[in-house]
């Protein structure tokens, strides 16, 4: 068992870090927020003051942070120069892939082992440790990481080099996106058109268009709840990702600037706070049903 420095412990870490201590790993957190740590001191690990006390000594430093300039400055402000040489580390944020690959290679320079692992599963899938971890880097490092993957996730694969893992989630983010647009365009049909669309997407959710969104979403896009969950401010930030990742690779995604585009109406309209099922809210505006 490791020790593990955590930092980050919004609505993914502080149930990922949870698990890590159910596992038996001694880990010790930080977040600017006091919510996550008082809740990770409940599940019995250790509250740190700063991300400087947090990875000092650790064998495993993990972060789950929202965007680049999060983890440019958690690592260039404080892992590089604080953690033990030779410590693993783990970013589960979703950022750039070019981001990654800069801190990886000045984690390699302090002797530090660096690993991209953005997650997919959303808030139940953390809690519920079972998320896919899409792992970028060396895979002597991917093996050492394994039980740190094992105590939070179901699925994990290594893509590749340093930055393979954010484009694999900036492909899951595009299908995400695009399946969210779709099937709120299909609540609006069916319920402008007047059929019983409850009964209408519980036999959509038993065909060929099933999906995990129909079975998680359905029941709270229908009663227009939208607590996140994933908010919808995270997901223009991964759009933006999945965008720059296809100009980057040379390739036309059509459908993904057209999702891309309705998930940035959404947070113009205000809606940045709420789940990114409120891309629902979104279709209804361009009908005239809000
Ligand atoms: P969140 O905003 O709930 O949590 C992030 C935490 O980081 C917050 O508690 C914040 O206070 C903390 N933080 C920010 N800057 C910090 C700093 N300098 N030092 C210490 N703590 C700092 O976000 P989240 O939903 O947990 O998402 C985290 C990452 O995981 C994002 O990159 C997101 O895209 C990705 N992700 C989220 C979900 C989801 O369903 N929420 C699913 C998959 C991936």
């Amino acid at each position: 068992m490791s020790t593990i420095g955590f930092v980050g412990l919004g609505i993914m870490g502080a149930p990922m870090a949870r698990h890590l201590v159910a596992a038996g790993h001694d880990v010790t957190g930080y977040d600017v927020a006091p919510a996550g740590l008082d809740a990770l001191v409940a599940a019995g690990g250790h509250a740190a003051s700063g991300v400087a006390e947090a990875v000092a000594g650790a064998e495993v430093v993990i972060t789950m942070l929202p965007q680049d300039e999060h983890v440019e400055e958690v690592f260039f402000g404080g892992i590089l120069e604080s953690a033990k040489p030779g410590a693993l580390c783990i970013d589960f944020s979703t950022i750039r892939p070019e981001t990654s690959q800069r801190v990886a290679a000045a984690g390699r320079e302090r002797g530090l082992r660096v690993l991209d692992a953005p997650v997919s599963g959303g808030e139940k899938g953390a809690v519920d440790a079972v998320l896919s971890i899409m792992v970028g880097g060396e895979r002597a490092d991917f093996e050492a990481a394994r039980p740190v993957f094992e105590a939070v996730g179901k699925t994990f694969e290594l893509v590749g080099g340093s930055g393979a893992g954010q484009y694999v989630k900036a492909a899951n983010q595009l299908i995400v996106g695009g399946t969210y647009g779709l099937v709120a365009e299909a609540i609006v049909l069916m319920e402008a058109a007047g059929v019983d669309a409850k009964a209408g997407i519980d036999v959509i959710a038993g065909g060929l268009a099933a999906s995990r969104i129909l079975d998680l979403k359905r029941d709270s896009m229908l009663a227009r709840s939208f607590e996140p969950g994933f908010r919808i401010d995270l997901h223009h930030k991964d759009m933006g990702i999945a965008t720059a990742a296809a100009r980057s690779a040379d390739v036309s995604l059509p459908m993904t600037g057209l999702v891309a585009s309705l998930v940035a109406a959404a947070r113009s309209r205000g809606y940045g706070t709420l789940d990114h099922s409120a891309l629902l809210k979104v279709v209804e505006d361009l009908s005239g049903r809000s």
